[in-house]
């Protein structure tokens, strides 16, 4: 009996110190890129590939050794605690997804995506397919054999679940089939003709660092905790770190503040879910963020559903023009709520607007799942995206750097991360619809400036859980309703009905 609890508390021990260190080295891949984009000299990035490439190979090496086998497999054993389950779920899921697939594989997507990203490059700003194609052929290749090795029945599911883990497109399509149905209408119904002169009056210089001012005050209204995180620039904006070292970044565009601060509130909102995970887990498996499409829901929550509401508005309008020396003191808050709603169709997934964003990515899953069946092929991709994007948006896009070129994830070999950010949208929507039935009117909860109130929910609710539940699970206990594509279609209509 002694010998036995004896041994258990080794098992154990041993369990949660050797994924403690896979964490460890994650973070440090994660501090080392954030470096990359944030810090280092142009002159580094080959040095920098090498110390990310040495980084990620030890960690790699760290989870699929037969020692971690072991160790995964005797703790089953001596699970005590349903964390201890869910810990245990975790690890498995993640050694399983890993050792099956050969190193050699791995490394060769590794090398692709790099010569195909540099490619990438060239192509888009030169918007040439025909240059691209040969190199999105051979890595595409390698994914395919990939993904086939993860799941041989249906190799796209093997890529969705990595980042979304447990769903797979028998959960996404249908819902994403009635989206699409309801946004292609509401597109139609709430384009306006009169996008430029809304956005007009609020294209003003505000010098950065009083843009910056306005991003550190609507952080702190919403609880970001710059004690354990920063806030810098990058070309493109994100988030990494997890716990007491969040780091967030905003870019700048002198004449336009919102590019700043809906990027700020945006990785604001993926940092307070880093920020607010479980103290006694964040460092082992399940102790970490539920699945990417959670994350999302976190950061659209806070960049659209509050940063871009009325309420959020009227609220904040007087201090940021304050904030700004009173550059817009010509100006009221509807003129502001009103510019940062305009609703067109566009090329640009990243410039697109809450009602037309979903349906590019629905069209990009479309896509990538015929890939993964082999019913499209590389170089069927540009008259297939086109043909889809009239059906969808009712233009055409003139050039590929504003059609299938503009996004990097193809160039860099990564299918099946695009549905994550659909379903943050709907679970966005969904945690709206909650808080208004559990919490409280969430407008008016804006209104008086208690956005504080909003993060201790999510803290408890969402962020305290870490990876404890199943993504799909999850939604269900917070929302008391599955995954739906509704409370997004509500929102939309609610919102676009009252706004003109
Ligand atoms: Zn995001």
């Amino acid at each position: 009996m002694f010998e036995g609890k004896d041994k258990m508390n080794k098992i154990k021990e041993k369990f949660y110190k050797i994924f403690s260190e896979i964490t460890n080295l994650n973070l440090l891949e994660q501090l080392v890129e954030w470096d990359r984009q944030v810090m280092m000299p142009k002159g580094a990035s080959e040095q920098r590939a090498q110390m990310a490439s040495t980084l990620s190979r030890i960690a790699h090496e760290k989870l699929t050794s037969p020692e971690t086998r072991d160790v995964i497999y005797e703790f089953e054993n001596f699970v005590e605690d349903d964390w201890d389950k869910a810990h245990l779920r975790e690890a498995k899921r993640l050694y399983e997804r890993k050792v099956n697939i050969p190193k050699e594989l791995i490394e060769e997507k590794t090398r692709l995506s790099s010569i195909s990203f540099i490619v990438w490059e060239k192509a888009k700003k030169e918007s040439n397919f025909n240059e691209f194609e040969p190199y999105i052929e051979k890595l595409l290749k390698v994914v395919k054999e990939i993904a086939k090795i993860g799941n041989s029945e249906n190799p796209y599911d093997y890529l969705i679940d990595e980042f979304e883990p447990y769903m797979s497109s028998k959960e996404i399509e249908p819902i994403f089939e009635k989206l699409k149905e309801g946004l292609i209408i509401y597109l139609k119904k709430y384009f306006r003709n009169d996008c430029d002169e809304r956005l007009k009056p609020i294209i003003r210089k505000v010098e950065i660092e009083k843009q910056e001012k306005v991003c550190r005050f609507v952080l702190d209204e919403i609880g970001f905790d710059f004690y354990k995180g920063r806030l810098d620039v990058s070309t493109h904006p994100f988030t990494t770190g997890m716990k007491n070292d969040v780091r967030i970044t905003t870019r700048y565009r002198e004449d336009f503040i919102p590019v700043a601060l809906f990027g700020a509130l945006h990785e604001g909102g993926h940092a307070l879910y880093e920020q607010g995970l479980p103290e006694r887990h964040y460092m082992y498996p399940a102790g970490q963020f539920c699945s990417l499409g959670i994350h999302e829901s976190q950061s659209r929550f806070y960049e659209n559903i509050v940063g871009r509401s009325r309420s959020f508005w009227k609220k904040y309008f007087k201090d940021i023009n304050e904030i700004c020396s009173g550059i817009y003191s010509d100006l009221d808050f509807e003129t502001f709520y009103k510019a940062v709603n305009v609703v067109k169709p566009s090329y640009i997934r990243v410039e697109a607007d809450e009602v037309s964003y979903n349906l590019h990515i629905i069209l990009r899953y479309e896509i990538e799942k015929e890939i993964f069946m082999d019913k499209i092929f590389v170089k069927d991709l540009p008259e297939i995206w086109n043909e889809k994007f009239y059906k969808y948006f009712g233009i055409s896009p003139k050039n590929h750097s504003e059609g299938l070129l503009q996004d990097v994830h193809w160039a860099t070999g990564i299918f099946g991360y695009f549905p994550t950010y659909t379903l943050g949208n709907l679970l966005a929507a969904q945690i709206r619809e909650t808080i208004n039935k559990k919490l409280g009117n969430l407008n008016d909860i804006i209104e008086k400036g208690q956005l504080h109130e909003v993060k201790k929910f999510m803290k408890e609710k969402i962020y305290d859980l870490g990876r404890f539940y199943k993504p799909l699970e999850l939604i269900v206990n917070f929302s008391g309703m599955p995954l739906s594509y509704e409370p997004f279609l509500n929102y939309i209509r609610e919102k676009y009905d009252s706004l003109y």
